[in-house]
């Protein structure tokens, strides 16, 4: 059955169905879904994947064939990137820019490309349009071929970035940082590696993100299971056959259970429904699912484009969310959902709306896209009790709303079944299977898709500590959440970047949010080599005064953190558990936050920092 023959005008369009009137109604049925999911333990129901030990086996790299062969070595660098994603690659390509070519760029992959070296799981695509998500797409010259290319392709462009700017004669892969030092005589970070490396560092940029180390769920017996298990992010082609577009041949006749149904779980679960025989999913919270809405690009239009779009694309896009006047070419759901509350609140209270119909009109007008996603739930799933489970029932941004025109069709299988484990916990797994409300069922693999670890310290997330200055050492100093200047810079651990959702902003295309934060780091490492400086760091005030900002930033969004399912962005639950940037310390909205940075290096006063000849 194609989704476009069902019973609703347009499964494909956004058009929201239904006015609501009982605004209680709903809150109290949204309150009722999210107390099923609350757990006394928030972020810390996930069990840890060790390096060495504990569930290790789930971290191990499908990707490589052995260790890595260099022996160890010793570097003195002006800059060493931990990390080489597309945060590592624009340093480097950056770098070159403004003169510095004595660099290493380490990753504990084997290759570029960060999520996507080890995102390579069957129907990984992006979910930000590829226009505004792929870098340096005028300088390259490539044309991304659909508006949301697979995983697999933005992979490959990782690589030819790399090959482009001799980015591979920097890197130095299956590197994992054991820890950092900083020697105050020779003013360098001493940085050691799991391979016996030591290198001497004038500055370090690394980062501790959200999704770099995947978790399991809280659930008993994991390590008891005979079958095969994996979790998404480290997906075993020799198991099941084919690759990131399909083909998973190896699949037919097995029985697959799928845990979690997060944007990964949407795009994984229609591909095992292809071909292996029998699939349960173990759902906890549905996502969202709105439409897909990819095409080819029309190459025309694209190789149109006027100099310096890229740039403009990726502003327009971030400031459309927040800014009416703002126009997006990109208008996709995202723009549309934000178009459809700004449009509700200013009909509601014309160009100066108050505070009390603001909130209002949001809350209105987000109950009554849930209720076009559900009706389009119901247009598309044919089993009633399946719906059901499929459907939503809390704010759009509570968690990030997943895109797909082949999730829902996939439950029309029968061989295709969901558990829905929100008022009973998945309670174990056996040697055999799973058992869930009080029924156990055999399969012979286990697919994992539960995330990553976003509810841990920085240090926890980065798997080593930083040793700063006067024997500070960072695991304390973030032991309660992160303090920095800007988000970059912190205080007793001088020339060391920190990277990622570090006190920065929070936006939906991460890339761009990626692109701003090297041409701060770039800008501030150029003041520092150019006026000869030896160190540079906050003042104790700049950073204090930045963490008010942060914390006033936060106090605006408590109160409908709380009214949300447990999730990543409200630390499953647990707000005042400050280990998780995204409740601790975001700057909202991302534009306003680039405008300031911006605006502070036009002074050109480094204001904030202090420099040592
Ligand atoms: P995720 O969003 O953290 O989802 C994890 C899933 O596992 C959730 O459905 C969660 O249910 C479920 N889960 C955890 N413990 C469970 C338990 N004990 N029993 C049953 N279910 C359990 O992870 P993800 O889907 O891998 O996504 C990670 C991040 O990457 C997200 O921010 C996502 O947006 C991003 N991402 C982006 C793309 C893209 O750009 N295309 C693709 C994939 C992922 P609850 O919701 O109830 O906790």
């Amino acid at each position: 059955m194609n989704e476009r023959n069902v019973g609703i005008s347009d499964p494909h369009s956004f058009v929201p169905s239904r006015k609501v009137d009982r605004l209680d109604l709903f809150r109290e049925k949204y309150a009722a879904e999210r107390d099923k999911r609350l757990t006394k333990d928030g972020a810390d129901q996930f069990q840890a994947i060790d390096f060495i030990g504990k569930f290790s086996e789930f971290d191990a790299d499908p990707h490589v064939d052995g260790p890595r062969e260099s022996g160890p070595m010793s570097l003195d660098l002006d800059v060493l990137v931990v990390g080489a994603g597309f945060m590592g690659m624009t340093a480097g390509i950056e770098l070159e820019k403004i003169g510095i070519s004595n660099y290493k760029i380490l990753d504990v992959a084997g290759d570029f490309g960060g999520t996507w070296y080890w995102n390579r799981y069957p129907g990984v695509r992006c979910d930000v349009e590829s226009y505004i998500y792929l870098p340096y797409l005028e300088e390259t010259g490539y044309v991304p071929t659909e508006r949301y290319v697979r995983g697999s392709e933005i992979f490959a462009y990782c690589q030819s970035l790399a090959q482009k700017y001799g980015l591979y004669d920097h890197a130095l892969f299956q590197t994992r940082v054991t820890g950092m030092e900083w020697d105050e005589d020779a003013a360098r970070w001493i940085v050691r590696t799991d391979n016996g490396d030591e290198f001497r560092a004038r500055f370090v940029a690394t980062q501790s993100g959200l999704f770099m180390r995947p978790h399991l769920p809280g659930i008993p017996g994991i390590e008891t299971f005979a079958g095969h298990s994996f979790h998404t992010s480290r997906w075993d082609y020799k198991y099941t056959g084919g690759d990131d577009s399909g083909n998973l041949d190896r699949l037919r006749g097995k029985k697959v259970a799928i845990i979690g149904t997060g944007a990964t779980g949407l795009q994984v679960i229609p591909q095992l429904a292809e071909y292996a025989d029998e699939v349960v999913v173990y759902q906890r919270t549905p996502t969202q699912v709105m439409p897909r809405q990819n095409a080819q690009t029309d190459v025309d239009w694209f190789k149109s484009l006027e100099p310096g779009w890229q740039r403009e694309r990726r502003a327009a896009f971030d400031k459309c969310v927040q800014d009416r006047a703002t126009v997006s070419d990109v208008d996709d759901g995202w723009v549309k959902f934000a178009k459809y509350q700004m449009d509700a609140v200013y009909s509601a209270g014309g160009d100066n709306p108050t505070l009390e119909q603001y909130v209002d009109a949001l809350e209105r007008s987000d109950y009554e896209w849930n209720e076009m996603l559900r009706d389009r739930v119901d247009a598309v799933v044919e089993d009633k009790s399946k719906a059901e489970k499929l459907k939503t029932y809390y704010r759009t941004m509570c968690k990030r709303p997943g895109f797909s025109d082949e999730y829902l069709l996939a439950f029309n299988k029968d061989s295709v079944d969901i558990v829905d484990t929100a008022s009973t916990p998945i309670e174990r797994i056996t040697e055999t299977g799973i058992v869930a409300d009080g029924q156990e069922r055999e399969f012979d693999l286990i697919v994992y898709a539960t995330g990553f670890q976003g509810g841990r310290t920085w240090t926890d997330k980065a798997g080593y500590d930083v040793l700063g200055r006067n024997g500070n050492r960072l695991s304390k100093k973030f032991a309660d959440g992160i303090s920095t200047l800007h988000g970059f810079l912190s205080k007793d651990f001088p020339n060391l970047f920190l990277l990622g959702f570090t006190q920065t902003a929070t936006i939906t295309n991460i890339a761009h949010l990626i692109d701003e934060q090297a041409a701060h780091m770039m800008y501030v490492i150029d003041q520092c080599v150019s006026s000869g400086a030896r160190t540079i760091e906050p003042t104790a005030e700049a950073e204090e005064a930045w963490g008010k900002v942060m914390s006033d930033q936060t106090a605006t969004r408590t109160d409908w953190l709380l009214t949300c399912t447990p999730g990543l962005y409200n630390n499953e639950g647990k707000i005042a558990d400050a280990r998780n940037p995204l409740v601790s310390g975001v700057y909202v909205p991302g534009f306003q936050y680039f405008e300031l940075l911006e605006k502070w290096r036009g002074d050109g006063r480094l204001e904030g920092l202090v420099t040592s000849h």
